[in-house]
């Protein structure tokens, strides 16, 4: 079992398949893009099986795969399959932009993916553009037709709301969750990536929430604790939203997440400053029983939470699409 010396346990693990991304969001890449990983430094599909059997071996149980954007890497559906036979591995998950999901769906989920993420800042296809510096809100649209045509469940829509930008659109997103069955979850816009952040560019979760309770009081519903999202629904039963105040309200001291980027590095946290070269020990002949051994050491280190609005925070060197949100 990994455990850190706060007693919290870790069985959950985020794997970043590329740091590519076929958007723009300005939060998260500058326009030109970034400078890419080298294709050897990637993780192949045959080293992340290898690292999640490692990790199933220590307790974990949930996978995530994200990016960069996680569907432009090729025959994506090929490592699902493989995750989705390895023992104690219960649970297969995906964030994605959505952009090429509508010729995935169906693939992802005969490999076994179940749970899905897409993420969608805006309906106003103009504003999409804006945020995203690409023309493909439609492409997002039968993505997430596609999603649910293959039977995801649950489907989620994640939307960052950023002061002036989209936070006119709280309201129209909390009735999409009710008109689709969709949970729409509101993640507080964080100090990562390479745009520019201030504290006046978050909208804060008590906002959101006070928004959306001109549609109905929101009523806080049973969940894991332990998972980021804290979750509501409407009065009337009818809607989910989820809400990821990272910024107002951290999580950290039930966190049970940790990270492995696309070029190989185990972070312990969203923001952490040191990482563990896992590509090297995977091509330097390291046994398996030895890198299990590092990682339980490396959790047991893992940082009690992020300092964001504090001065000691330190932005981490690597934007969030080189990372995996
Ligand atoms: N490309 C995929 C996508 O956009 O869903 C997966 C990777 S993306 C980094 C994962 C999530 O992180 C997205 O929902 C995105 O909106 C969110 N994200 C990126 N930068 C963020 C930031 N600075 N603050 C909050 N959320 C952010
Ligand atoms: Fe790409 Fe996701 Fe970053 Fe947007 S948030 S640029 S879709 S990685």
């Amino acid at each position: 079992m990994l455990r850190d010396a706060f007693g919290r346990i870790i069985d959950n693990l985020r794997i970043s398949v590329t740091d590519r991304c076929n958007l723009r969001c300005f939060y998260c890449m500058p326009e030109e893009g970034l400078e890419w990983f080298d294709k050897s430094k990637i993780l192949t599909f045959e080293e992340i099986e290898r690292l999640v059997r490692i990790f199933a071996s220590l307790g974990v149980k949930k996978i995530r795969l994200t990016g960069g954007e996680p569907l432009v890497r090729k025959d994506l559906e090929k490592l699902v399959e493989r995750l989705a036979k390895i023992p104690g591995i219960k649970d297969i998950g995906m964030t994605t932009n959505g952009i090429l999901l509508a010729g995935y769906a169906q693939k992802l989920f005969d490999a076994g993916m179940r749970r899905i993420n897409v993420s969608l800042d805006s309906f106003d296809p103009k504003v999409f553009f804006e945020i995203t510096k690409r023309n493909q809100f439609q492409e997002v649209i039968k993505g997430i037709e596609a999603a649910e045509k293959a039977c995801f469940s649950p489907i989620k829509i994640n939307i960052v709301p950023i002061r002036g930008i989209n936070d006119n659109e709280i309201l129209a997103f909390g009735h999409f969750a009710r008109k689709t069955g969709f949970e729409v979850r509101f993640i507080e816009f964080m100090p990562i990536g390479t745009g520019e952040w201030t504290l006046n560019d978050v909208v804060p979760t008590s906002e959101i929430k006070e928004k959306l309770s001109e549609i109905a009081p929101l009523v806080s519903i049973e969940h894991d604790t332990r998972l980021p999202a804290d979750e509501f629904v409407f009065a009337d039963g009818i809607g989910k939203v989820g809400f990821i105040a990272s910024v107002t309200e951290p999580f950290c001291g039930s966190c049970n997440r940790v990270r492995i980027t696309a070029d190989g590095k185990f972070r312990t946290c969203l923001f952490s400053v040191v990482e563990t070269d896992l590509l090297e020990l995977l091509r330097n002949g390291t046994t398996d029983k030895k890198i299990a051994e590092i990682l339980a050491g490396k959790v047991w280190e893992k940082e009690a939470g992020h300092l964001i609005n504090q001065d000691a925070f330190v932005k981490p060197m690597r934007s969030m699409s080189q990372i995996g949100g």
